[in-house]
């Protein structure tokens, strides 16, 4: 390829009329969806007072807990043996009054969680991949995808995406149609999404995949940001600049800040990125003030606990427990999908009442333990690799951590990597973990990738 690509330029003032009023309900209505009317709740709810949110949430927290106790058998028992009434979980503050919730739970007796006034033929079968490599299975309901779907949409709007934008999608199976129904297959199709797979990235593939994009001219790059930074460094290497979206979200994978300056210098643009997690109705997004990630209260309640359970303070690490206030066929009440991250409590200047995250940090698998018992954020290690003579010396790497004191940090080199390198990244990573804690380093080609071809940078094999 060349960089004399010509660059195709779209018209500043787009209209997304037909795909927002026409083509959006007419695929609610042969899907038996309500995307539509939810994404216009949200569109203006996003913009109502913290208050007025919270209220909204509360109420929606009630019926919620109304329904779980007078439908599903678990939490119909769980109350009675805690001698509560569906009135004492008023507000979300009340919630700690019931257990956190986990996968084990749900397995151990999942029958008991469906609710028992739903109709067989209305639940919707859904599985997901935990950190454990353990199938998860539950039930959703056509208005938990409904509110779903639309809440993935408008954090998509929060950059500036439209429905009906084109969006180029380079991604491992969590979020490609690979092995889903034909009715998926052809939504992709017709919702303007150029499908790319993140499997084998070699050089041959890359130029493939920049060609298709040129070609196909997005408005939107999405995917795992380890795989769109491939893409975007092969594109600097090949002098290509013909691909300039309006923004790149990324998702799945956390994203590091030179991943954030790599793929915004190829593609000349903003990166958003984005959390979710299906299963616990999880959602938060970075606008265009990247202030952090607005958390979207109307699909769940979003907690932030210590190990001990209590909640933690604005600015400090913690998990995030979710309790879905749209999934009455199979309700999860105070979840914990594994996932942690940092409450802040500002107000971000865009003008969304929206409550912020301040930063993801990772699957609870990427909390490394120090001697003292301890969780550190294991994300807090990767700085040493974004910044100095480390950032060129090394091309990707992974942090083990295989006993409470003994690290392995395994290294894909570049041509600029020298023994001196080791050093500074073992001082680093003393200064968060104490002397006492063994740095090993192992030289690879390769880095694997989990089975869905995400990047994990860090691992803790450490058992609690
Ligand atoms: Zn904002």
């Amino acid at each position: 390829m060349n960089s004399q690509t010509h660059i195709r330029t779209r018209p500043l003032l787009r209209s997304n009329t037909f795909a927002r009023n026409i083509a959006l309900p007419m695929n609610d209505f042969i899907a038996g969806t309500d995307i539509s009317r939810q994404l216009t709740l949200l569109e203006k709810s996003q913009w109502w007072q913290p208050e007025e949110l919270q209220d909204y949430q509360n109420k929606r927290l009630r019926s919620l807990i109304h329904h779980a106790y007078t439908n599903v058998p678990y939490y119909h028992d769980l109350f009675r043996s805690l001698g509560l009434s569906p009135s004492d979980i008023a507000t979300r503050d009340d919630l700690v009054k019931l257990p956190v919730l986990t996968k084990e739970d749900v397995r151990k007796n999942p029958g008991k969680f469906v609710a028992r006034n739903i109709p067989q033929k209305s639940l919707i079968h859904q599985t997901t991949s935990g950190s454990s490599g353990k199938v998860f299975e539950y039930f959703i309901d056509r208005d938990t995808l409904s509110i779903s779907r639309a809440t993935t949409l408008r954090g998509w709007e929060f950059a500036g995406y439209r429905v009906g934008d084109k969006i180029a999608t380079l991604a491992g199976s969590s979020l490609l149609p690979e092995n889903v129904p034909l009715y998926t297959k052809i939504r992709f199709k017709f919702s303007h999404n150029l499908p790319l797979s993140s499997y084998n990235l070699n050089s041959e593939r890359l130029n493939g995949y920049l060609q298709q994009i040129i070609e196909f001219n997005p408005r939107y790059i999405r995917g795992y940001p380890s795989s769109i930074a491939i893409l975007a460094e092969h594109a600097i290497e090949h002098g290509i600049d013909a691909i300039n979206p309006e923004g790149v979200m990324t998702t799945a994978e956390t994203l590091s800040k030179t991943q954030r300056e790599t793929i915004s210098a190829a593609f000349q643009c903003d990166v958003f990125d984005q959390f979710g997690c299906f299963d616990g109705g999880a959602n938060a997004c970075e606008c265009d003030q990247h202030s952090g990630y607005h958390i979207s209260v109307e699909r769940s309640v979003h907690e932030f606990l210590d190990d001990s359970g209590s909640p933690v303070a604005p600015g400090e690490n913690g998990h995030i427990i979710l309790t879905d206030l749209w999934n009455y066929a199979m309700p999860f009440i105070r979840y914990d999908a594994g996932d942690m991250g940092v409450p802040a409590d500002r107000i971000c200047p865009c003008g969304r009442g929206l409550p912020l995250l301040e930063r993801i940090t990772g699957r609870t698998a990427e909390q490394v333990v120090l001697p003292d018992g301890k969780r550190l954020p294991g994300l807090l290690l990767t700085d040493v690799f974004e910044d100095g003579d480390v950032v060129t010396a090394i091309q990707d790497y992974q942090i083990v951590q295989e006993k409470v004191d003994e690290f392995v940090v395994n290294i894909v080199q570049s041509d600029r990597y020298s023994p001196d390198i080791n050093n500074e990244i073992q001082k680093f990573f003393w200064g968060h973990l104490g002397r006492d804690v063994e740095i090993r380093f192992n030289f690879v080609d390769e880095i694997p990738r989990t089975d869905s071809n995400k990047r994990r940078i860090v691992i803790c094999k450490v058992k609690n």
